[in-house]
């Protein structure tokens, strides 16, 4: 890959380390670099003496397909480790083996070839689809599990000589041996390292490179979240809520922006609106004339200080997440809250100065009737009421996808004809009105999505194709076609006692 121009990249000398680690983010910069995880990752390694890691990530462009730091192939790593954030991600990570030459499943590789490893919040509901390609997979947090999955590679010289003693560590998953796994977490965040050197793109603000939130200092407020809405991979997977103190997170903005000055913190973790100092946390970083980002608010967690707040952070948009527009659905998925919040909240921002407003809603959920699809239209014209303008109130509708480990993991992935017709109906209610901008989600492809997130082994054949032939719908339905794959019998409704692809896994 063609070098980013980067601060506080990491250059280590490859005759002075004994492991070199590539950290592969199966898809573009930008994304990659917008989160937390491959920043932690990269310094976690990195913070050996003895090891190395270095990054990889699908071209934007056509950098090529090598290292960031010193333009290596993949295949000059010891170990291949992959963070993956999301199920569409999993043809891209088998494009990634087969542009390096490293072959594609596990027991087709020599003892040369690196260790291929993942981790992410999709394989760690379910490892399946991927598991005929990746040597081992980390099941939960991976702080507790790098040194030791290091230290085992030291003490046989070669990564890949005896890959069934790391079916001892807690939190490994090895394939080949379908080990029961256990989640491994980190208990304390207090106690766990966080980045303070981080990269940062140094391009233009219009660049192709620039990281969503634009040059901003990530901070993990909190990690997993105690609410476990019945439809949430998170909630269920990196279950229970975690919190840094304050005094830990003010220490780490103002230690991080000594190695990593931008004038822009961004604050991340899946509850963070529940973080019980959030407004003295903003306080602080608009106190010290910095800006601030924060990924989603619930209704109830906006306040008049925190619009405020929110406002002086430089914020122009805020995002809430009702996901049911009724308290029938928003019972169904269990997550509690009254239309009266929803409005009050949009309200309260608008007052301050919060002039566009973001909301997710879903449709297909196990229960709903046409009302509450059309209710989602009525409760967004109450919202949009209060004073809302010409397209400033952004809708996202989405169809449910059911997760693994969740209460919906029996349910049935709605029908594609079910959701173009609740999304023709919701359209046609709001079709006209200027002040919102909604966007959906196809489908077919959610479809597609259901099936990577519920698949066993047998789909990692038409994960293989697919990245052969380089995606898209089409490609999906020949590969499921070639390989008898047949879509219904994975999202389909099943039995509660049907034996799930993941039951191996603890979370
Ligand atoms: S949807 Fe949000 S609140 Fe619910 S469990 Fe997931 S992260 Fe927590």
């Amino acid at each position: 890959m063609e070098a980013i121009p980067e601060l506080n990249i990491i250059k280590k000398d490859w005759r002075k380390v004994d492991v070199k680690v590539a950290l592969c983010y199966p898809n573009v910069y930008r994304a990659g670099m917008t989160g937390l995880t491959v920043k932690l990752l990269y310094a976690l390694f990195n913070a050996r003496r003895d090891t190395l890691c270095e990054r990889f990530f699908i071209p934007t462009f056509k950098e090529g397909w090598r290292s960031l730091e010193s333009n290596q192939p993949l295949k000059r790593f010891d170990i291949v480790a992959f963070t993956i954030q999301y199920e569409w991600d999993y043809p891209n990570v088998l494009r990634m083996l087969l542009k390096s030459n490293i072959p594609l499943k596990s027991k087709e590789r020599r003892e040369d070839d690196p260790l291929i490893i993942a981790g992410g919040p999709c394989v760690i509901g379910n490892p399946e689809p991927l598991a005929d390609y990746i040597d081992i997979f980390v099941i939960g947090d991976a702080e507790p599990i790098i040194d030791p999955v290091i230290d085992l590679i030291k003490l046989h010289g070669k990564p890949r000589k005896r890959i069934e003693e790391f079916a001892d560590i807690k939190g490994i998953y090895v394939p080949s041996l379908s080990n029961e796994t256990e989640r491994v977490i980190v208990e304390n965040l207090d106690e766990a390292p966080h980045p303070l050197a981080q990269q940062v793109p140094l391009v233009g603000e219009d660049s192709p490179y620039m990281p969503i939130f634009g040059k901003a200092f990530t901070v993990e407020v909190v990690r997993g979240c105690n609410r476990r809405c019945r439809f949430c991979l998170i909630g269920h997977t990196y279950y229970p809520k975690r919190e840094r103190s304050l005094e830990k997170v003010t220490s780490i903005i103002e230690e991080g922006l000594r190695y990593t000055p931008v004038n822009k913190i961004s604050l991340i973790g899946a509850s963070i609106f529940e973080y019980k100092h959030l407004e003295n946390l903003c306080e602080f970083i608009v106190s010290r004339g910095l800006e601030f980002s924060i990924s989603s608010l619930s209704p109830k967690s906006i306040t008049e200080r925190l619009a405020e707040l929110l406002r002086r952070g430089g914020q122009r948009r805020a995002t809430i997440a009702p996901d049911g527009a009724t308290m029938k659905t928003r019972r169904i998925i269990g997550k509690i809250m009254d239309d009266e919040e929803i409005v009050n909240a949009a309200r309260i921002l608008l007052s301050r100065g919060i002039k566009y407003l973001k909301m997710y809603f879903m449709i297909g959920l196990p229960g709903e009737d046409l009302e509450d699809v059309v209710a989602i239209a009525d409760l967004s014209k109450r919202v949009a009421d209060v004073g809302y303008g010409s397209r400033s109130v952004h809708l996202s509708i989405n169809p449910l996808i059911p997760k693994p480990h969740t209460a919906f993991q029996w349910v049935k992935t709605p029908s594609v004809a079910y959701i173009r017709n609740c999304l023709k109906m919701i359209k046609k209610e709001l079709g006209n009105d200027k002040r919102f901008v909604i966007d959906t989600y196809d489908p077919r492809y959610a479809q597609i999505q259901a099936l990577l997130s519920l698949g066993d082994r047998k789909i990692g054949e038409a994960i293989d194709l697919v990245a052969r032939w380089s995606g898209g719908l089409g490609s999906w339905r020949r590969a499921l076609k070639k390989c008898g794959i047949r879509i219904e019998e994975y999202i389909g409704e099943k039995p509660r006692d049907k034996p799930m692809p993941w039951d191996k896994i603890k979370v």
